[in-house]
Parts: structure tokens; sequence; C-alpha cells
């Protein structure tokens, strides 16, 4: 169906990001709380990808990897935070085009509602940018600029109202499910009781850091609300994206992809509220994609998130640059068996990487040398590390990473020089967001923390203090 909106024969695209939205917290994907009815609902008239993974645990290059298909280690932005602009330059250098490019060249009008900003802005006409949004405080006491969702969804309309006729891409980036988790309690209460004081109520961010550290020991379940209610928000916009476009009647020339970055530990594998490591709660993510003139079905082989990129724009017929994400046919699955049985994950910094397939995860940190394997088929959940129980499968995984680890190691070279205490001080700065905060648990809670952290914990702990100690900091 044609609009004065979109007068062309390619479709509209819409992109939603949910981040750090977990896969197993969704309807369509088996959750038994009605979080997500809208995202449902969509999801039956999509491809859903059963087995959608990221590529690894943070924001930047994750969303990187989206918008080019390239993995981590290929693009080089290793980083969430700190990325220096030579690693922009790099990237900006190294001829890599990210989806909004190309969709421009291709006669796409462009529009992102996110902060991300810098590299993340390439190929947009317009970009809602940092500057005018409300600064939050988040987890660990960090202020974080947000636009929340139903802001974004209100600019989203006005943009779309002003397309001349061609067709559009919009990027909407969900902050909503990144904790701290704060929607408006309205949808807060569906789930939970709701006492805990606004984020705005404490004197000082450390104070709202401690509280909330003190909420989530002792009252889990209260954060649980809190999480199923934020992607119960996002869910309420998505549903008045799509309401706003069957109005316009556009609904049906439009692709719609709901996902996330990555996903998000809740009190899984000793982890609270974040994103570190890369256990398939992080890694494992939501991929739906509604496609017009596509039947409704769900893709069972491994899927990346560098596979996006050549899938998207082989359905709707457009040229790119050979990238290592793979087209994936959306009609029989059969044909994309082989595409990718194997799958790696770079952390954050590439403080740790990772390897998969459908029996076993490998992870690999490389600064304490520890060493985690999981058995899938028997432990999905990967509660027991088998390390050492059979030597042909241990040496035949890290066989499997030995190539990545060498690549994580000359791209850490690159972004960071020769200098290894440059190195090793931005490792453990990035890192010790997480020890900090175990630290500050321990500095009051030990007892529950010795109940609460094994072994493994604290020997990382203990490795980043040795660090810390040689570090002079
Ligand atoms: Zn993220």
């Amino acid at each position: 169906m044609k609009s004065s909106l979109n007068n062309s024969e390619k479709p509209n695209i819409i992109f939603i990001l949910l981040d750090a939205c977990r896969r197993d917290r969704l309807g369509c994907y088996g959750y038994g709380k009605p979080t997500s009815p809208n995202i449902d609902k969509l999801a039956k008239e999509s491809v859903v990808f059963e087995n959608a993974f990221s590529v690894g645990n943070s924001t930047n290059p994750c969303l990187t990897s989206i918008f080019s298909g390239q993995h981590i280690l290929t693009h080089g932005m290793i980083q969430h935070v700190g990325t220096e602009q030579k690693e922009i330059d790099r990237l900006n250098k190294s001829g890599i085009k990210l989806l909004p490019e190309i969709l421009k060249e291709n006669g796409y009008n462009t529009m992102a509602f996110d902060w991300l900003g810098r590299w993340q802005k390439r190929g947009y006409d317009y970009y809602d940018g940092l500057g005018e949004h409300e600064f939050k405080i988040g987890l660990f006491g960090v202020k974080l600029p947000y636009e929340t969702a139903d802001g974004s969804v209100k600019k989203f309309k006005k943009k779309v109202m002003q397309n001349n006729g061609k067709p559009f891409f919009a990027f909407l980036h969900f902050w909503d499910t990144h904790s701290p988790y704060s929607p408006p309690s309205k949808f807060i209460r569906k789930f939970g009781k709701y006492d805990y004081p606004s984020i705005n109520s404490s004197e000082t961010p450390l104070e709202w850091a401690t509280e909330w550290i003190h909420l989530l020991t002792k009252n889990s379940k209260e954060v649980f609300a809190r999480y199923d209610g934020s992607i119960n928000f996002a869910d309420f916009q998505i549903g008045e994206i799509i309401k706003f476009l069957k109005k316009k009647e556009i609904y049906d020339n439009t692709i719609i992809i709901v996902t996330a970055d990555h996903g998000e530990n809740l009190i899984d594998h000793h982890i609270h509220f974040s994103h570190y490591a890369l256990y398939d709660t992080t890694v494992r993510i939501p991929f739906i994609m509604k496609i017009p003139n596509i039947n409704s079905t769900r893709i069972r082989s491994f899927f990346q998130e560098i596979d996006f990129l050549p899938t998207l724009l082989g359905y709707i017929g457009i040229k790119h640059p050979k990238v290592e994400g793979k087209f994936f046919d959306l009609e029989n699955d059969n044909k994309n068996e082989e595409n990718r049985k194997e799958l790696y994950f770079v952390a954050n910094d590439a403080a740790m990487v990772a390897f998969r397939d459908e029996r076993y995860k490998y992870i690999y940190e490389p600064i304490a040398g520890i060493e985690e394997i999981y058995d899938l088929k028997n432990d999905p959940l990967e509660n027991r590390n088998i390390v050492g129980r059979d030597k042909r499968v241990d040496s035949k995984l890290r066989d499997k990473l030995g190539g990545v680890i060498m690549k994580t190691k000359k791209v850490k070279e690159m972004v960071y020089g020769k200098n290894k205490l440059v190195y090793d001080k931005l490792h453990y700065s990035l890192m010790s967001k997480r020890i900090s905060f175990l630290e500050m648990m321990l500095k009051n809670k030990e007892k529950e923390i010795e109940d609460m952290y094994d072994s493994k914990a604290y020997k990382l702990i203990n490795a980043y203090r040795k660090f810390r100690g040689k570090l002079g900091l």
C-alpha cells in the first residue's frame, strides 16, 4: 500500500533496540508475565529468531556490529566507554560502511532517536543526540543522559509526518530497559510492590547507589518488578508506534525490527543487574523482524547480530560491501543451517572472550587467567564449570578460541598502543566498576557476600586488587 509518506517501492524500516532486554522476559519467548503484549502480537506476524546472539556484552561494540555486519575485532570498536578519537578515526578510514549510510545512498531518509553520537551518528539525516535530555542517576551512581521511550516516540511521529515521499529508516534506541529500570511507577506496580524511593530522592549518587545495592541484595524481587515494568513501558511505546503506522496507512509497507544489543544478568551468576560477562543471559537476545510479504515463522539456526545487515539488505534488494555476517533465508531455515554453527563473543574492552556451539560454551578471562567451560546440553544455565573434566574437550575448545585470543591481543595493541601499563590501567578502570561494586558490598555486608559469591568471583576480585596495587591506584 502506498502513502504520501512513502510513495517508493522500497519499504520503510523501523529498527527498535531495547537496551539490555533479555529474551526470556518477553512473552513471545515464553515468559509467563504479561511484559510484552504488543511485541508478542507483532511476533505473530514476524520472523522470530529462536537462537539469536549478540557479539558481545556492551552497547557501542554490539551496535557497531549490528550496523556494519562486522564482528567487534574487525571493526575494532571494543570499548563502550572511553573510546578514543584515534579508534573512531581508524573506523572512519577503514572503509566499513554503516547501515544508515548504505540506506541513505539508496534513497532513504534516515533518522535516529538515540544519544550515543560520535561514529554512531554516521549516515543520519536527523540524529536526536545529547544536549536536551534529562540526566538521571544510573547504577553505580553514574549520571546518564536519557530520553525516555515516550519522548523518542513523540519525536519519531513528528519526523515521519514530515517525510517527503521517500522511504525512511528510523532507529529508536530505548534505554528504559537498561538499569536503573525506572519507568513510570504504574508500569512497575503491574509486576510487584513499589515502595522504593525515587531515584532522584537521594542526596548524592553514592547514597543512591548504596540504597540500590541494599535493595537488590535484600529484595531482588522488587528489582525484577522494575525490570519487567521497564520492558512493559517500552512495549507500550511499541504499541503506540504500531497504532500510528496503521493510522497513517504505512504499517503494511514497513519492516519492523525489535531486538536488544545484549541481554542482562538479573541475579544470575552472582552478577546483579548488569551485563557483565558472556553467559547466555547476556549474549542471547530477542530478534524479531516483520517483513512485508514474508510469512511469520521461527528461525532455529544460530543467527548473530552481524547477520542482520546482509539479511535485511538482501530482502530489500540493496547491494552492500562484503561483510562477515551471512544472508539468512527467512522462508526456508534449512538453507541457514550451515551459516553459523559456531559463535564467538568479545566482552567490553575485550576483557573476556568466549566460544559457543550447540553443545559447549568456553569463556576465557585473560588477565586473571580464568577459564570456564559449560556443557550446554546438560547445564543450559551455565552453572557447573567443567574445566578439567575431559582434557580432550578442554583442548578442542582452547583451539577454537586460540585465533580469537591472538586477534584480541592485536586489536588491543592497536587500540592502546604497546604501553602495557596504559593497557592494564584502562582495562582495570573499566572492569573496576564491577569490582568497586563488589568491594562496596564486601565492606558493608561481609557475611552475606561470603554466602553469595563463589571462589571464582573472589579470584577475580583478588586479581584486580593486585593490579590496583601495581598501578598505584
Ligand atoms: Zn546496551
